[in-house]
């Protein structure tokens, strides 16, 4: 069906850049725009671009810049002392203007067992003013549907709600199938520009004690793949994404046919307290 862009190449590539503005973008969803001199030469793929986030942790007084060199770059950087390297975290490209170099990132707004703002990034996010450091290193696309494919799923929570929205603005207005998005609120519900053949369901969670995922999962397991020919794209907790693809696979789409990954785990109660 659709012309997938060339997959990027292994040699990663890192920019820098700085906080142009944070703002409130839905009731759980934090917008950070950023902005930078690098920017001017980020090629944009569209669909589900994504990359490594690397910002300061709260303890320090400026951003530690990680040396990025050749495919195995983690490994010097793991080896730094935790509390002296950047923080790091996965993030999608929510939008990419190239005329003025902004580039958007949405993050999650997540909240431990107490109610309490949690995760580095997250917390970074909504309390991050103008002119903060920061680095992306670009990593490329996930999505990896077939030319041949007859229809295309996606399915996420909301952490894959900026992979979702940039998937469906990327595909051919052609393209097919269903979309099942799961949201925390009504309100986290935003216009997406979609093909008009693609269905959309917004699985609302409405429930800040539910484990994000498992209302996509159970909507997912009411579906039946059409034809053993189309692409299914699954991204969010890990439990969604694996037993999604497990679900998918026994109800006949072929697992070349299947991308899933665990955008994040659910600690359980007794790691997290631990
Ligand atoms: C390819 C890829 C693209 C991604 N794109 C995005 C994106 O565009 N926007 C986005 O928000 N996330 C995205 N994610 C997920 C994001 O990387 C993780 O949610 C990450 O853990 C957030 O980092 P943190 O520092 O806020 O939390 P961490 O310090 O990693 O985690 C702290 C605690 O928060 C919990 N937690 C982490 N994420 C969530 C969540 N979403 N909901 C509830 N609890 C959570 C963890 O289980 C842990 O207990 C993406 C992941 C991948 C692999």
């Amino acid at each position: 069906m659709s012309k997938i862009p060339e997959l990027m190449p292994r040699q990663p590539r890192l920019f820098r850049c700085s906080v142009v503005r944070s703002e409130r973008y839905t009731p759980s969803m934090q917008r950070v725009t950023v902005a930078g001199p690098d920017l001017a030469s980020f090629h944009w793929q569209g669909y589900d671009h994504w990359f490594r986030l690397f910002l300061r942790k709260p303890h320090q007084e400026r951003f530690v810049l990680p040396e990025i060199s050749g495919p195995t770059w983690w490994k010097p950087f793991l080896a730094t002392p935790e509390d002296e390297r950047a923080h790091c975290a996965n993030y999608t490209v929510a939008g990419f203007r190239p005329d003025t170099g902004e580039l958007d990132i949405d993050f999650v707004v997540h909240c431990g067992a107490g109610g309490e703002p949690e995760g580095t990034a997250a917390i970074w996010a909504c309390g991050v003013t103008p002119g903060e450091d920061l680095a992306l290193l670009d990593q490329g696309l996930l999505f990896d549907c077939p030319d041949d494919a007859s229809d295309v799923l996606l399915v996420a929570d909301e952490s894959g709600l900026p992979a979702t929205a940039g998937i469906l603005r990327a595909l051919p207005r052609d393209a097919v199938g269903r979309v099942i998005q799961e949201i925390p609120t009504a309100g986290d519900r935003r216009d997406l520009d979609a093909p008009a053949g693609m269905s959309i369901t917004w699985v609302v969670r409405d429930d800040p004690s539910a484990v994000p995922g498992a209302a996509a999962l159970a909507e997912l397991r009411g579906h039946v793949p059409a034809r053993p020919t189309g692409y299914a794209f699954i991204v969010g907790e890990s439990t969604l994404a694996t037993e999604g693809r497990r679900h998918l696979h026994r109800s006949g789409l072929p697992k070349s046919r299947i991308t899933f990954s665990g955008f994040w785990k659910r600690e359980s109660h007794e790691k997290a307290t631990a």
